[in-house]
């Protein structure tokens, strides 16, 4: 098993009144040389959950400091109508969000929860909302 300790949230950096269907971002992430998606799930717009990675293999998604030791989430959008970094989750995303980010505080206790951008030596974005914020306020 991997010790798992950061569970890193993304958003998938596509404007939020386009699909950027499962299969696109899979496809995406082959033509970067990559077996696959690089992320373990990723929540669609309409709240459903696709399986990428299996959680026992590393992902590709924070890079090669972060990636052996973490699990990679990540949402459809994060980009405005205007392909502006924004917080465009539907509330079926947030709602599944919530209940996977609960179960995998389950079955990784000791993992923290953050959003890609407070990764030290992340400039970007990533995933456009204030992870930690959402998650002290909600408990
Ligand atoms: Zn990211």
């Amino acid at each position: 098993m991997r010790e798992i300790d950061m569970i890193i949230i993304h958003c998938s950096a596509s404007r939020c009144d386009r699909d950027y269907t499962f299969e696109a971002l899979d496809n995406d992430h082959r033509s970067r040389g990559w077996n696959g998606c690089g992320y373990h799930y990723y929540v669609t717009k309409d709240g459903e959950i696709h399986m990428g990675r299996k959680e026992e293999t590393v992902g590709a998604h924070a890079g090669k400091k972060f990636n052996p030791h973490s699990i990679g989430i990540c949402y459809e959008g994060g980009l405005n109508a205007r392909g502006q970094p924004e917080d465009t989750r539907t509330e079926a995303q947030k709602r599944t969000l919530t209940k996977l980010i609960s179960s995998m505080k389950k079955r990784y206790p000791m993992a923290q929860v953050l959003g890609h951008r407070d990764l030290p030596g992340v400039h970007k974005d990533c995933p456009c909302y204030d992870v930690r914020k959402e998650l002290s306020e909600r408990s």
